[in-house]
């Protein structure tokens, strides 16, 4: 299948019973600043370029994030935060992520999350983790042709890049290499970035800062030649 179709097959799938009640209880007791707006309340696929240079790696969409706008990386802080800092880059069209239907497009930049629905308290189980894998496995079959660089976010977001790539036939060095805020490995030609979540957590503590995140993506281009 291509992206689109690989997409729409995702919006039906109920692999996993936990989540499926959990992504539709999100979408009947909503949060009430959501009150009068319909929640998707369904997979999430990857969101951006269809040749993407860079593939940025989060965990799962959010209960009220993508969870409700039903695109990946949209309707939260972390997005925001995000968005606005991909479009200073030049790698969006808008500095921000509100709804699916906003008009928002990534330039180079696909976002993928490993786990395709939202999982209570954000931590979802290994055996989630593994029946979910196929989905980005398959998506990175697609767009892994283009990529020269994998940006992690968070430590979470950089083991489950690596195991998405094994997944995906990528061979990774053991020891795998470990996770930090600035830190590279490469990986069968590709650049793995490390960087810090840009969830509420990290940026409103300035333990990610702008500058810090913006020194990040210009690393990102620098390696991949941009
Ligand atoms: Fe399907 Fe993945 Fe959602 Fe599980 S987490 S129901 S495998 S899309």
């Amino acid at each position: 299948p291509d992206l689109t179709e690989l997409s729409a097959r995702l919006t039906v799938c109920r692999a996993c019973p936990r989540l499926v009640a959990w992504r539709k209880e999100c979408a009947h007791v909503k949060k009430a600043a959501y009150a009068d707006q319909p929640y998707w309340g369904r997979p999430v696929a990857g969101f951006g370029d269809t040749k993407p240079w860079l593939l940025a790696f989060g965990l799962a969409p959010a209960a009220n994030g993508g969870n409700r706008t039903g695109r990946n990386f949209t309707g939260d802080p972390s997005a925001a935060w995000l968005f606005e800092a991909l479009h200073r880059a030049g790698l969006a069209t808008l500095p921000t992520s509100d709804n699916a239907g906003d008009g928002q497009r990534l330039t180079g930049v696909r976002l993928l999350n490993p786990l395709r629905c939202a999982p209570p308290k954000n931590k979802p189980t290994p055996a989630e983790l593994s029946t979910c894998a196929p989905w980005v496995a398959r998506e990175l079959e697609l767009v892994l042709p283009a990529a020269r660089v994998v940006l992690c976010l968070g430590a979470i977001g950089w083991s489950a890049a690596l195991t998405a790539l094994a997944n995906a036939g990528v061979d990774i060095p053991r020891p795998r290499p470990k996770f930090g805020h600035g830190t590279e490995a490469t990986v069968a030609g590709l650049h793995l970035l490390g960087c810090y979540h840009p969830s509420p957590h990290n940026t409103y503590t300035g333990r990610l800062t702008h500058q810090m995140f913006d020194e990040i993506i210009t690393r990102a281009m620098q390696l991949a030649d941009q």
